[in-house]
Parts: C-alpha cells; sequence; structure tokens
C-alpha cells in the first residue's frame, strides 16, 4: 500500500494561517527552547512512564531495545518542537512520524493522551520560568498549543489518508472480484473469459503477469496454457513438469509461493528471475464440479503475498474458475450446436449460415464463390453388404478426406445422411470443377478400411453451382448443386458436374432452345424432359413412370402405332411447362394460394407455347394441353368435357395422376398404391374416362397378382 499523505508547502502555510500561527509564535518557542535547554530526558521519562501505565500501549512496546529507540525519537521531537524551525521539513517530518505511529497501531486517541501529558508538565514549567511576565506566559502557552494543533492535525491526517487508501484498495479489489463475477454470468468466448480473469488477477494481486495452465485429466498433465504480461522467452521456456510446483497446487488444492526468501521451499528458477521476477503465487483453479488447473500471478517489485491478500487471490481463484467452467461449456454447447457428431464436420444448420454469410460477403464485394455437393454412390449397397457401422466408418473417412482437401477458408459440412457439402469462398466454377475433380478422384483412390479391417473402394457424385453465374440466392445455390448433383449421378455417377454446363440452366435462360433441338432430333425430347424436372426432385422420375404407364396402358387398349409415338412422346413432355412456374412456387411445402393455383394451371399452356414451332410435336401438343382437363369439365386449361378431351389427353391423364399420388410431393407424402388406385376408380366418370380407369385397374391389378406370383 502506497503511503501517499501529501503536504504542499502552500497548504501547511494555509494550516498555519487558520490556527494563527505566526512569527510571534515562533520567536516565543524559540525563547522557551532557549529556556528548557538540557531537560528534553525529563519529558520523555515521565511521558512514557504515564504511557506504560496503559495495557495497551504496554503491548505496543514490549521490549527494551524498543523503548529506547522511542524515547530517542521522542527527545528528539520534543526538542524540535520548539526549536523553532517549522518549514517544509518539519511538515515531512511530522508526516513520516504519523505514517510510522499508524503502521505499529499507536491510535490518534494516544496522541491527545501525549500531548495533555506533555502540556500538564510543560506548562507548570513557563509559568515558573515566566512567572513576572503574565502576557509572555500567556503567549508563549498560546504559541506551544497552535504548534501542538498543527501536529496533531497532521497526525489524524495521516490515518484518514490511510484509512482512504485502505478503501480505496478494497474498492479496486471488489471490482476485481466483480470483474470476474461478471464474466461468469455473462456468455462470454472463453478467450475472453480467460484475458478478463488474467487482467482482473494482474489488478487485484499488484503483479505484472499471469498465467493459467489446465490440466488434462485424459492425458494427466498440463497441457495447455495461456498468459499474459510474459515475454516470448519465458513463455517458450516454461515447463508445467510432472511433481512439479503447478502439479503440487493441483494436488495439493491449495496455493503455493515461491520466490527467494529462505523460509519458501520453492526457489525462484533461472528463467523467473531473468524474467524480473521477485516471487509469484501458483494458485488452484476449481470449480464446483471439477479441478481445471492452476492460476499464476508474478510479482516484479514485491515478493510477498500476505495473508489477506492470500485469502482474496483464493476467493478470485474460485470465481475465475466457476467463470472458465462456465465458458467451456459454452463453447462445448456452441460446438455440439454446429458439429455433426460422426464426421466432426458442421452440421446442416451451421452449413445455412455460413452459406448465407458468404452470400451476403460475395455480394457485398462483388466477389465469386462456388459451393459442391456431393452425395456417395450407391451407398446403400455399403450399408446392406457391410453392416450400418461399415457404413458409418466410411462416412467417417470421407469426411477426413474432405477436410484435407478443402482449403481453410472453406466450410464443410455434412447436409444429409451420406450428403456432403462445401462452400469454397472466391472459388470460381470452373476453379470449382478442378477442386471436385480433385476430391473425386481422391475418394476413387483410397481404400476405405471398415471396422473388421476389410478396404472396399467407394465413388462419389459431386454437383457444383457458383456464384453469381448459376444462381444469387443461398437457397438457389443449394438447388442448383443438387441438380447438377441428380445429372452427374444420372448420367453414371462418379463425376463432377457444374451447374451451368446443365441444358436446365441454358433453357431457363432461354426457351427457345426447346423448339430448336427438338427440330434438330425429336429424340432430344427425353435429355429437355430430364433437364426440366432437375428443377424439383419429386419430378425427376415422374417423366419416366408416365411414360411406362402411358406405353403399357396404350398396348393393352390397342392404340395403333403411331398413336403410341405420339403418347410417347406426350408423356415425356407434358410437364414441360414447369420450366416456366418458379422454383418457389414449385417446391413450396404450403397448400397454394389462389393466384399460385392460377400460375399452376399454366403449365400445359406454356408446354404448348414452347412446342408451338416443332411441326414434329404438333399432333401431342393438344394431348400435353389437355391432359389436366377433367370428363366433367371441371379440369383446366379450357375447361372441356368428355370426348372432346383427346382420347390420348384422358390416358395421360389417368397415368399422370397415378404416379403423381404414389410419389413424395412437398405438401405430402406418397400415397400407398392400393389407396391411389381406390382414388383413380373415384374419379372415374368425374375427373377421368371410366373406360380408361376400368383398364388401368386391370393392369395395376395384374401387375400385383404378377408380383404376388413372383414372390410365391
Ligand atoms: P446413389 O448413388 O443414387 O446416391 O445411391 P445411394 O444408395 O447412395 O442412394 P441414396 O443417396 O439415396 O442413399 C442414402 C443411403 O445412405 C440410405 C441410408 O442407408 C444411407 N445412410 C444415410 N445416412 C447414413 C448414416 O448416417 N450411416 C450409414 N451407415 N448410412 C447412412
Ligand atoms: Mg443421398
Ligand atoms: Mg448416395
Amino acid at each position: 500500500m502506497p503511503d501517499t499523505l501529501h503536504l504542499s508547502p502552500a497548504e501547511a502555510a494555509q494550516r498555519k494561517a487558520f490556527l494563527e500561527f505566526g512569527e510571534k509564535d515562533v520567536v516565543r518557542l524559540k525563547d522557551l527552547h532557549a529556556l528548557l535547554a538540557g531537560q528534553a530526558s525529563f519529558f520523555v521519562e515521565a511521558f512514557y512512564a504515564h504511557l506504560l501505565a496503559f495495557e495497551e500501549t504496554q503491548r505496543l512496546i514490549q521490549d527494551g531495545a524498543k523503548l529506547e529507540g522511542l524515547k530517542k525519537a521522542q527527545a528528539a521531537y520534543f526538542d524540535q518542537l520548539t526549536a523553532g524551525e517549522y518549514g517544509d521539513a518539519y511538515i515531512q517530518n511530522r508526516i513520516r512520524v504519523g505514517i510510522a505511529h499508524r503502521r505499529v497501531g499507536l491510535d490518534p486517541k494516544w496522541y491527545l493522551g501525549a500531548y495533555n501529558k506533555y502540556l500538564a508538565l510543560l506548562l507548570p514549567k513557563v509559568g515558573s520560568l515566566l512567572g513576572e511576565d503574565a502576557g509572555k506566559t500567556l503567549e508563549t502557552t498560546l504559541a506551544l498549543l497552535r504548534i501542538i494543533f498543527l501536529d496533531m492535525g497532521i497526525a489524524i491526517d495521516t490515518y484518514i489518508d490511510a484509512d482512504r487508501q485502505a478503501i480505496r484498495n478494497k474498492t479496486e479489489q471488489l471490482e476485481a472480484l466483480n470483474q470476474v463475477a461478471i464474466a461468469i454470468s455473462s456468455s462470454l468466448g472463453l478467450q475472453e473469459v480467460l484475458d478478463r480473469i488474467m487482467r482482473s488477477g494482474i489488478a487485484l494481486s499488484v503483479s505484472k503477469a499471469a498465467c493459467i495452465a489446465f490440466y488434462s485429466e485424459e492425458s494427466q498433465r498440463f497441457e495447455e496454457w495461456h498468459t499474459q504480461g510474459l515475454s516470448a522467452h519465458f513463455i517458450k521456456n516454461m515447463s508445467f513438469s510432472p511433481g512439479g510446483l503447478a502439479d503440487e497446487t493441483f494436488t495439493s488444492e491449495s496455493h503455493v509461493v515461491s520466490n527467494d526468501r529462505p523460509e519458501t521451499r520453492h526457489k525462484l528458477s533461472k528463467l523467473a528471475r531473468d524474467e524480473g521476477i521477485l516471487g509469484f503465487i501458483c494458485l488452484p483453479l476449481i470449480s464446483h464440479t471439477r479441478r481445471l488447473g492452476v492460476l499464476y500471478l508474478y510479482r516484479h517489485d514485491r515478493d510477498t503475498f500476505l495473508p489477506e491478500e492470500v485469502n482474496l487471490l483464493t476467493t478470485f481463484a474460485h470465481l475465475a474458475a466457476g467463470a472458465l467452467e462456465n465458458a467451456r461449456l459454452h463453447a462445448q454447447t456452441l460446438s455440439l450446436a454446429t458439429t455433426d457428431t460422426l464426421t466432426s464436420l458442421l452440421n446442416r444448420r451451421a452449413l445455412d449460415e455460413r452459406l448465407h454469410g458468404e452470400m451476403q460477403r460475395s455480394r457485398r464485394y462483388g466477389k465469386s464463390f462456388s459451393i459442391l455437393m456431393l452425395d456417395i454412390d450407391h451407398f446403400k449397397k455399403v450399408n446392406d453388404s457391410y453392416g450400418h457401422p461399415a457404413g458409418d466408418a466410411v462416412l467417417k473417412q470421407l469426411a477426413a478426406i474432405l477436410k484435407k482437401q478443402a482449403r481453410d477458408v472453406d466450410s464443410v459440412a455434412r447436409y444429409g445422411g451420406e450428403e456432403f457439402v462445401i462452400v469454397a469462398p472466391e472459388l470460381d466454377g470452373s476453379s470449382a470443377q478442378l477442386v471436385g475433380e480433385r476430391i473425386r478422384k481422391a475418394v476413387a483412390g483410397t481404400a476405405f478400411i471398415l471396422p473388421d479391417g476389410r478396404e472396399i473402394g467407394v465413388t462419389v457424385s459431386i454437383g457444383i453451382a457458383c456464384f453469381p453465374r448459376c444462381a444469387d440466392s443461398a437457397e438457389a445455390m443449394i438447388e442448383r448443386a443438387d441438380q447438377a448433383l441428380y445429372l452427374a449421378k444420372r448420367e453414371g455417377r462418379n463425376r463432377v458436374y457444374l451447374y451451368r454446363e446443365l441444358l436446365h440452366a441454358e433453357l431457363e435462360k432461354s426457351p427457345g432452345r426447346i423448339a430448336e433441338l427438338l427440330n434438330q432430333d425429336i429424340e432430344n425430347a427425353k435429355a429437355i424432359a430430364t433437364a426440366v424436372n432437375v428443377k424439383t426432385a419429386y419430378l425427376r422420375d415422374h417423366a419416366d413412370r408416365v411414360e411406362a404407364f402411358a406405353m403399357k396402358l396404350g398396348r393393352r387398349l390397342h392404340l395403333a402405332k403411331a398413336e403410341l409415338k405420339l403418347l410417347r412422346h406426350a408423356s415425356i413432355l407434358h410437364d414441360l411447362g414447369y420450366l416456366s412456374v418458379p422454383v418457389s412456387i414449385v417446391n413450396k411445402r404450403e397448400p397454394f394460394t389462389p393466384q399460385e393455383w392460377d400460375i399452376i394451371k399454366q403449365h400445359p399452356v406454356a408446354a404448348s407455347e414452347m412446342l408451338k414451332e416443332v411441326p414434329a410435336l404438333q399432333d401431342a401438343m393438344p394431348l400435353i394441353r389437355h391432359h389436366h382437363e377433367w370428363v366433367d369439365g371441371n379440369g383446366y386449361p379450357d375447361g372441356l368435357k368428355g370426348e372432346a378431351i383427346p382420347y390420348l389427353a384422358r390416358i395421360l391423364s389417368v397415368v399422370d395422376a397415378y404416379s403423381a399420388m404414389t410419389s413424395d410431393r412437398p405438401q405430402r407424402r406418397a400415397m400407398k398404391p392400393y389407396e391411389a388406385r381406390a382414388l383413380i376408380a373415384a374419379g372415374a366418370g368425374k375427373q377421368f374416362d371410366a373406360h380408361i380407369v376400368a383398364e388401368f385397374i386391370r393392369m395395376l391389378e395384374g401387375a400385383q397378382a404378377d408380383s404376388f406370383k413372383g414372390d410365391a
């Protein structure tokens, strides 16, 4: 604690003025001094005899040597009191003596008694020395009282000042404890909590540096440490060897002090001395649940730690441990919330955040970025052949490959069961393709080791979308990468597709290309339908299924070859119009609004518009346009009724509805075949042509019977 009482010459002058202490008093005191010459020891002896009559003061002055010292000092003071020199040196000396008295515990009340005793001894002497001159006696008495009041005032101020200083120190300590308490109750990051604890610990103990070392129960040693205020040289060379001071603190759960005093068991190391450290304390960090490690506080200008300081620092260390435990739990919870447990990659939620963040960043800075979506080929077979744990082992190894192939700035996430997504900042489409190709090769060239030691090969398909060329929103990026992935699968797997190259991308930009391609070769219909159907998952197999059902049913209804061909083209292209329906509507999970229905109902019209310029499809066009008409006239787009609806369109209508009912849609799950069959049967004569429905049901029942036969 620094002793800070300071009285400037101006303040001293003011105190004297207020006491009306002036030149005349100095003269009177000087005169008295001359008269009293040589009598100091009389006063001192008498004074101490009085002082030591009290138990409390006796206790303060126990040994003879101390008493002699005090007497000498007291004699000097009595001498000074009347010597006539009351300048700055006198004042400073009074402050020093006051501080010394406070330190030994001599309270102001003893001052009053002492001065009283002194006056009681002195005044009779003044009376007898100056007896004849009553005026001089009074003036001398006043002068004595004034200088004594001045001295007493200074003495009392040293006490008040010390108390103020003590309050300031306590406040600082409470503030430091408060800082730690705040850190505990707020959800700060671990690093910030560490910083705050070390900063507060340094302030609280008036140290220069700090260190927090964490103990690992697993490895049974200190594994990780954080420092503040230490040189790079010190940090590099510090160690926490087993059996050392940190270990002792940690195991004994109580503090250890190290300095170069004879009473300490732990001498300072050369490393510490070279760092200018005079002493340090090591405190255990124990939270309510577990032992975390230790906290060091290093001093550069004082080596001791007083008992009350140690108490305070122990409380501080307890609070600090609580704060650290909280921060660690918080960090763990956060990472659990963003990490996939099997692969330790980011989870889908974290990916969404990164993706949106990257989209914003790239937009703001006008940069490009890419996402790579990856799906394991025929992964079901891995599970089926080797078991689910084997599948999990493959997933883990694949995650490691992705992590290794990706850059530090990339975000690698497990998007679904065996689907992964990499968000690659500042990577354009063609660079992303190179990365994708590198990943594909790395996976194909890896022997995946199963839990039983067997090795298998695995391939992946990768779809890539890039900003801003392929998509301009996070959702669209995912969708397009997914579309590219779908195509990579469809075209044989173990390949990398960039969305930009897809026919769909081209068709969406210029629908006129459809007619052009069909006019080149009508067999392009299939590729075009596929390209359009990548737009949404539920349409992907739909065209194929409709085509297969239509051909089978058409044959049962004895259609001519030309009619079958027409029906086939119409089946393949019947949903072409979805190209012009916004993807947000197509994939909507909530029921459509009337406005959205209006847009959807336009898809047969849109398709016929697109095909207007294709002479070879002129006859198929009405089938496409009318495949949503109802025989009772309640269908769309033209509300045709019964026979007015082309026969082939009525066939298409039945197989289209059945295929739609038995596949998942964004708003609902797929119906069971028997449920869909019942619904189709119920629609006969209303939505569907009754004759066609009857034949279709027979066909389905036949297929079921076949499959029963197959089962038997
Ligand atoms: P494709 O080439 O078309 O992708 O064929 P696939 O068999 O991989 O088909 P799909 O992608 O639909 O397969 C998903 C399968 O992945 C289904 C499920 O058995 C498996 N799977 C999903 N998540 C996990 C998982 O956490 N562990 C294991 N072992 N298998 C999973
Ligand atoms: Mg999959
Ligand atoms: Mg797969």
